[in-house]
């Protein structure tokens, strides 16, 4: 059997030296790297983020518009990532579908965990888009969710850092990179990369979380072969 991973991407990574928006170099970086994982035999899903476009608890942060309403602000953005992901796989040759929690079928197929899977088994990428379909979470729960939903037996977290410090890196020169961490250590910790509802979720599943760099070229396929030099693993 194939391997079977998740890759979560932020929507601030798509958004590129502009910090809004998606720069179409971003993706087709993202596209490649997601390439190489196909012609391995790797079945790659993916969830998007939707931060360089809207996040919930900003846009209702001055109380005019609602936090739920901000929220589903928020899942649209996802789509729209989505819809440009999609696009960007395509451009490099790879089959791929693009399927919503909230349906909207002219754009695309609604979330079918079924159908998701079937996809997957026949080389398709599947990008998982609007979250989870519902205000109050966030697209990393979302990501934990359908990965365990599809049977991934990995999902890696795509950011910008090598992995989980045990101070932040950006503010002290000796912070240590921590290879593995318990899903007990992230909660208590709690971990920046990665909020606590999504780390629960993956504990009750028992679905390993890498936190990578996705700007480190070849770095995820070498993460599924099992070189894990250049992130942090909660396990
Ligand atoms: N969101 C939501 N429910 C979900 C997933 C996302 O309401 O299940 C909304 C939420 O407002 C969030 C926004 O969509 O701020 C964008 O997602 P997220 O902040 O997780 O994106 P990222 O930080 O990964 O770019």
């Amino acid at each position: 059997m194939n391997k079977r991973v998740l890759v979560k991407f932020s929507g601030e990574a798509l958004a590129g030296e502009e910090g809004y928006g998606i720069d179409t170099k971003i993706l087709d970086y993202i596209a490649e790297e997601i390439k190489e994982l196909v012609d391995n035999d790797v079945e790659v899903g993916i969830v998007i983020g939707g931060g360089n476009i809207i996040r919930g608890v900003s846009a209702a942060a001055d109380g005019i518009i609602k936090r739920t309403s901000g929220d589903y602000m928020g899942m649209l953005g996802t789509v729209i990532n989505g819809i440009a992901m999609q696009e960007a796989l395509e451009h490099k040759g790879l089959n791929a579908r693009l399927q919503t929690a909230i349906k909207m079928e002219q754009i695309a197929e609604p979330f079918i965990v079924r159908k998701a899977a079937r996809h997957l088994e026949k080389n398709r990428v599947v990008i998982f888009s609007a979250g989870t379909g519902n205000p109050y979470f966030t697209t990393d729960t979302a990501a934990t969710l359908r990965a365990t939903e599809i049977g991934a037996s990995l999902l890696i977290k795509a950011t910008k850092v090598d992995g989980i410090y045990d101070k932040d890196p950006m503010k002290f020169d000796d912070a240590v990179k921590l290879d593995t961490i318990s899903y007990d250590q992230a909660l208590e910790d709690h971990i920046k990369v990665m909020d606590d509802t999504a780390i629960a979720l993956a504990k009750d599943n028992k679905l390993p979380i890498v936190v990578a760099n996705m700007n480190e070229k070849g770095n995820l396929l070498k993460i599924i072969n099992g070189d894990t030099s250049k992130c942090s693993i909660v396990k």
